[in-house]
């Protein structure tokens, strides 16, 4: 059964040596910057050290990290320098690009610990990983499928103290539920796990009932909600005007560093080239890159070597930009969720940001399944000289009202009309392609 955890730190400010924090660890976030915690790391240090089970449900950029990497890093803190030492710490991350972060971080708390920590993810080279493990490793970060590798090569599990799940629903849509079971039985009887999920589905609350022993429920935030000092717009426009609108804002803006969304790999890649047709350099990330492709793209865009970055969703999780101010929906994500993920990468850590999203007919009745999710409207305007043409939204409205509310045909002359439109597969060949449609994968 969930406990609920009060809070009672209400009204008082906390700081993080009142809740606990070790001596070293203070003095590396102090360099960081951080003064104050934040609401997760206030109610999660205490828990985590005290040795709790938590299952915390928490937004985007709300400081999460270290709200289980600090007290983890204390907890695990006395190690020997022994190169069989039992790994003792693993955290899971749906992303090689999150992994990354949190290991970036973890690396920075940790600098006046002795704790060895290693990263371990797809894409890269898994003997020289081994390799690094064999000098002795305490904790891990790990994408769920590597991890298994791992193992299945030698990594001993046993004495694994904390387990921690990040982004556990995006693992869940990933299709990583196999993976995480199978982790499951091999870490030892007790230790403690902490699972954090941005959103609150029935998927994550299954799979707390499996991995979670007693646990500290903590909530920081309404479900779904995205983080309230993001200004959000939805421009409504034709699909086929869609890059040069897209163009259009970022010149006539003069962003100087923006994400922008788009739906499948296909659609990022002909952005950026109509973009760059419009003088603006971009970097693309998603899963056709090889991850050293993905890592040097992502150092560029933060280093300022250009100004726009294009991105799946695999994006949209896990990418940490200091200070980034906008976010584009060049297309509307296929799972409402996701819109909440790519919108938190603006707006991190209290600081202000705008989400634009480009919508087209299609997309209008798309938004709406957001905004329930959100539980707030989401303004909707037209940019002068990109207004969308009245004739194309007569033409295609019962297909779109049809697409909207996901009705199969079945009438004979529902089957006739469809015959007619272009979005209802007409051969074989093409049936075949649309049932294969998934709608996630791992890489993205
Ligand atoms: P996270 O949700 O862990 O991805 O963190 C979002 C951003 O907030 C990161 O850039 C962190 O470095 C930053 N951050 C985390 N905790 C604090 C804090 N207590 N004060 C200021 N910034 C923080």
């Amino acid at each position: 059964m969930l406990k609920f955890h009060i809070n009672l730190t209400i009204g008082i400010t906390m700081s993080f040596e009142t809740l606990g924090v070790m001596k070293p660890l203070l003095s590396a976030i102090k360099e960081l910057g951080y003064k104050n915690p934040t609401m997760i790391q206030t109610r999660a240090i205490p828990l985590v050290l005290a040795k709790e089970d938590i299952f915390a449900t928490a937004q985007t950029g709300t400081g999460k990290t270290a709200a289980f990497g600090l007290p983890m890093l204390q907890r695990l803190r006395n190690t020997t320098a022994d190169k069989n030492r039992a790994l003792r710490g693993v955290i899971l991350s749906p992303t090689r690009e999150l992994a990354l972060q949190i290991y970036e971080d973890l690396l920075s708390y940790s600098k006046n610990l002795k704790l060895n920590i290693a990263i371990l993810v797809g894409g890269k080279d898994i003997e020289y990983q081994q390799r690094i493990l064999r000098e002795g490793v305490d904790i891990v970060i790990a994408t769920p499928g590597r991890l298994i590798e791992h193992h299945a090569k030698g990594l001993n599990l046993s004495s694994v103290e904390i387990f921690v799940l990040d982004e556990a629903d995006r693992m869940l849509d990933m299709g990583f539920v196999k993976e995480i079971r199978a982790t499951h039985p091999l870490l030892p009887k007790k230790h403690q796990t902490l699972l954090f999920s941005a959103t609150y589905s029935d998927k994550v609350r299954k799979l707390s009932k499996l991995i979670l022993r007693s646990p500290q429920f903590i909530e920081t935030a309404k479900k779904n909600t995205t983080v309230d000092t993001i200004n959000q717009i939805a421009y409504l426009v034709d699909t086929d005007r869609k890059a040069a609108l897209c163009a259009y804002i970022i010149g006539s803006r003069n962003f100087r560093q923006v994400l922008v969304f788009t739906k499948t790999k296909k659609s990022a890649d002909e952005l950026a080239i109509e973009l760059k047709k419009d003088g603006l350099k971009c970097g693309i990330i998603h899963g056709d890159k090889t991850q050293a492709n993905r890592t040097r793209t992502l150092a560029q865009f933060k280093a300022g070597d250009f100004k726009v970055l294009v991105a799946t969703d695999i994006a949209s999780r896990g990418l940490d930009i200091e200070h980034l101010p906008f976010v584009i929906n060049y297309e509307l994500p296929g799972i409402p969720e996701d819109y909440v993920h790519r919108v938190g990468r603006t707006g991190r850590a209290g600081r202000e940001g705008e989400a634009i999203s480009l919508i087209d007919i299609y997309e209008k009745y798309d938004i709406r399944e957001i905004e329930k999710l959100i539980g707030q409207k989401i303004e909707q305007d037209v940019v002068e000289g990109f207004e969308p043409d009245p004739k194309i939204r007569r033409k295609d409205i019962d297909e779109v009202k049809m697409k909207s509310e996901h009705k199969k045909p079945t009438s004979k002359k529902e089957r006739k009309y469809n015959k007619n439109t272009s979005t209802v597969p007409k051969t074989k060949k093409q049936m075949k392609v649309t049932k294969k449609k998934r709608k996630t994968t791992k890489r993205d």
